[in-house]
């Protein structure tokens, strides 16, 4: 009831959520039942979630920000979802977010944007940006959200919040509806690190409804939370520096609070190392040809007969209704990137452009590689800059894509990523965050570290 009241008082503003579930009290109460009855439920059983807009549910819509879903219900739950219901948490509502997750402002949303919290005139990240600024302005304790390019973690570094993006694969990506299939990873968004550690504890592990679901038992990220919060975890802990992430573009108040970061780590016994990483900064190339490639075949399923919308064109053909629908449900920034995409892939492209591409996503993986054999963790500033104004980047399409340098290498090489709150930014007092990577399958190595540092 709290969570449905700071809703009411504060979202007409925030504009958080597409979507409230009518039905979260009498779920609560149900969890109530549950306990009475002697059943032993987890420790987030009661507590409110937030579901990005991606994620398909059966008692809510699930648009993910597109007209061409409006009102689309879908007949399963996502598997994070099923596994949040089993855990006793209560689904609060869906969150807003950029049309099918293509954006980093949550300004390309169908049904306008979000809001950041601590400023109103500025953007909440993208393009999980409902989810992020549910948590930060206290309408909901945890949130779920997807990260392809930085969707979990570029909101929370503008919104003061944690974001993780967990191991290619060790999320379930059933029910979320696929932007590019080899880089979507479900993760949650909390206040806290040991939030988000008990959150990837309920929705991880293996699932048989995705085919990239790895199979092995995973560690509790909860336990490693606490662990680094009160162990000596920091001790000799290697954090690599990417020599060539260039300082230019990075706002100054971003770059002063990752160098006090650092300096907290060294503090506390860590060791900065300097690393090389030459092909880090060509990541936003590639990823903005791979992405629209695999988004351009993921979004032909959007065909006016399976899903959402249809706008009937008398007397026209099948083409004439499917191009109509198309044209009337899909976004600016979608259609570009579906354009890209499809130009990308095309006969006689395909080698000079995805095959390139792909080439560069092999030899960021083994930056990371080699990397890896040096550091124990690699940090980064999460994004270059703060919040920014609502509208500056909206018709700079490569602006929009800069700001994703830093999160996207993550997701091109399948290795975990988290952002933490690392302070405020002397020049504008908006929230920083640093942003901590490790290698694939070493998710409870983020959660000690960020704790620690927390
Ligand atoms: N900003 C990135 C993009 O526009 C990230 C998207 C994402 O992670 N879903 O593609």
């Amino acid at each position: 009831q709290a969570h449905l009241d700071r809703i009411a008082a504060v979202d007409a503003d925030i504009h958080a959520f597409l979507h409230v579930s009518e039905r979260a009290l009498d779920v609560a109460a149900g969890i109530d039942t549950r306990r009475a009855a002697g059943e032993q439920l987890g420790p987030l059983a009661g507590v409110p979630l937030a579901i990005k807009d991606v994620l398909v549910t059966t008692d809510m819509p699930s648009t993910s920000g597109s007209k061409i879903l409006e009102g689309y219900m879908s007949p399963f739950d996502a598997t994070v979802v099923a596994r949040s219901r089993v855990a006793g948490l209560v689904p609060l509502g869906k969150t807003n977010m950029d049309e099918f997750a293509m954006g980093s402002s949550t300004e390309h949303s169908a049904y306008g944007p979000t809001r950041n919290p601590w400023d109103l005139n500025r953007i909440p990240g993208g393009s999980g940006g409902g989810s992020a600024a549910a948590v930060a302005a206290f309408e909901a304790p945890l949130a779920l959200g997807s990260d392809t390019g930085g969707s979990i973690r570029q909101p929370a570094h503008v919104t003061g919040t944690v974001g993780m993006k967990p191991t290619y694969g060790g999320v379930s990506r059933y029910g979320a509806i696929a932007l590019a299939s080899s880089l979507d990873q479900v993760g949650p968004v909390t206040r806290t690190v040991l939030d988000a550690g008990m959150l990837h504890d309920v929705i991880g592990g293996h699932d048989p409804h995705d085919s990239t679901s790895l199979a092995e038992a995973w560690p509790s990220f909860a336990a490693a939370a606490r662990e680094g919060a009160t162990g000596d975890v920091l001790k000799g802990l290697r954090v690599g520096v990417i020599k060539e992430l260039p300082d230019s573009g990075f706002q100054a108040g971003v770059s002063e609070s990752f160098r006090t970061a650092l300096g907290a780590l060294q503090a506390h016994g860590a060791e900065i190392v300097e690393i090389s990483a030459p092909h880090f900064e060509y990541g936003v190339a590639a990823y903005y040809l791979v992405l629209p490639a695999e988004a351009s075949s993921n979004l032909a399923k959007f065909d006016s007969v399976r899903f959402g919308m249809r706008i009937d064109v008398p007397g026209g053909t099948v083409e004439d209704v499917m191009a109509a629908t198309r044209d009337a449900g899909f976004g600016d920034e979608v259609k570009r990137r579906i354009i890209l995409g499809t130009y990308a892939l095309s006969a006689g492209y395909y080698d000079a452009y995805y095959g390139s591409a792909q080439k560069v996503r092999t030899l960021i993986q083994r930056d990371f590689d080699e990397a890896f054999a040096q550091v124990d963790v690699i940090a980064t500033p999460s994004a270059p800059t703060t919040a920014f104004k609502l509208g500056e980047k909206i018709d700079d399409p490569l602006q929009m894509y800069l700001n994703d340098v830093t999160t996207i290498p993550a997701n091109l090489a399948g290795v975990p990523g988290i952002s933490i709150p690392s302070g405020l930014a002397a020049e504008d007092g908006l929230p920083v965050g640093i942003q901590f990577l490790a290698p694939a399958r070493e998710d409870a190595r983020l959660y000690r570290v960020g704790a620690a540092l927390e």
